[in-house]
């Protein structure tokens, strides 16, 4: 052997040894966001899976408090298996931004990009198909709440439908900017937009207001379609707008933060105890 040949085989050598330390020493997963805050998303999820607000499909967001113009999102995976490392950084067109890109995303993460683009008051979002509330995008019997527990649904509840813009559009998804966009536009400043033929999107100041709108939506669309049933045609005394604002002034619903802690606080014990 050449001494030249001698020489690079060592280089080569070395040379593989170093990447394979490399890769022994490099994480399994960087994982993105304060972890408190990453903590709270997969609660947040696991909630919403328990509570019946999700199945395999839906999601949670929250925006980015260091950098207002990213959020975070879990990769496409059911909302009851997400852990922290699941968890991603996306900017406004959706574009991953950290953690773990090689995972698949998921198709309607445009919801999420466009309405907190939109509107920058809101901190979190909550899109998915929970079952109790769909009836109410295909009638034209509007969403109006019986009980306290729904008085943040006073003022109106917008319906959008995908078709009346994207009449061409394949399926009912929200899986491009301008379909996201389009979504935003009719939420404007209400904290639920039905979806026509699909789900809901429910949006919020943190992850513990989202959560707690979310589950009582889904309580709301339950207690209001029994209340139309049992009526039988006859009328139904919903809330009126004066018992909305003193329901919800008075602390009893998501104006409280004692009531969204409180509320939080059972929900993620019963997660944890169906854990053990
Ligand atoms: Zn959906």
């Amino acid at each position: 052997m050449s001494r030249l040949t001698f020489c690079t085989c060592i280089a080569e050598s070395v040379s593989a040894i170093t990447l394979a330390i490399s890769a022994m020493m490099a994480p399994a997963a960087a994982q993105v966001g304060p972890p408190p805050l990453v903590a709270d998303l997969v609660m947040a999820n696991h909630i919403l899976f328990d509570q019946g607000v999700v199945d395999g499909f839906g999601h949670v967001s929250v925006r980015n408090p260091a950098n207002p113009e990213r959020f975070f999102l879990s990769r496409a995976r059911a909302p009851s298996e997400i852990e922290a490392g699941d968890v991603m950084e996306f900017d406004f067109d959706g574009k991953p931004t950290g953690g773990p890109r090689d995972k698949p995303v998921y198709r309607e993460l445009f919801i999420h990009s466009e309405i907190f683009r939109a509107h920058p008051q809101i901190n979190a979002v909550v899109h998915s198909h929970s079952p109790a509330v769909i009836p109410f995008g295909v009638v034209e019997i509007p969403f109006r709440p019986v009980a306290q527990t729904g008085s943040f649904l006073c003022g109106g509840v917008p319906n959008f439908d995908l078709h009346d813009t994207f009449p061409d559009a394949a399926n009912l998804l929200v899986t491009s900017g301008d379909k996201g966009r389009a979504l935003a536009k009719t939420i404007g400043n209400r904290p639920v937009a039905l979806m026509r033929g699909h789900g809901n999107t429910v949006v919020g100041r943190s992850l513990k207001e989202v959560v707690f709108r979310a589950v009582f939506t889904e309580v709301a669309a339950k207690l209001t379609a029994q209340a139309i049933a049992l009526a039988g045609g006859g009328k139904v005394k919903y809330l009126s707008d004066k018992e909305c604002e003193l329901t919800t002034s008075a602390g009893q619903t998501s104006g409280s933060n004692e009531g969204l802690e409180r509320n939080w606080e059972t929900w993620a014990k019963q997660v944890e105890a169906k854990k053990r």
